[in-house]
């Protein structure tokens, strides 16, 4: 008996199946909440993810720290 589930809900990383997913902004990953190590709104309409595997990277790890738009001074 082949009881097909859509694919959808299944994170990208772990495999585990949620409700709940966000994608990687960094290596566009469907990933769980378990799998995301930090988020972070930078503007209005720009979200941040970032999961563990992308946190391990250095680089990465920076690019999400940096703000991605100055700061307004007014
Ligand atoms: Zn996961
Ligand atoms: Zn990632």
């Amino acid at each position: 008996m082949s009881l097909k589930k859509a694919p959808s809900n299944k994170c990208d990383r772990c495999g585990k199946e949620d409700y709940y997913f966000e994608i990687c902004t960094y290596c566009k990953k469907k990933v769980c909440k378990y799998c995301i190590k930090s988020s972070a709104t930078a503007t209005k309409t720009e979200r941040r993810v970032i999961c563990k595997d992308c946190w391990t990277n250095k680089r990465t790890q920076k690019k999400f720290q940096k703000p991605a738009v100055a700061p307004v001074r007014i």
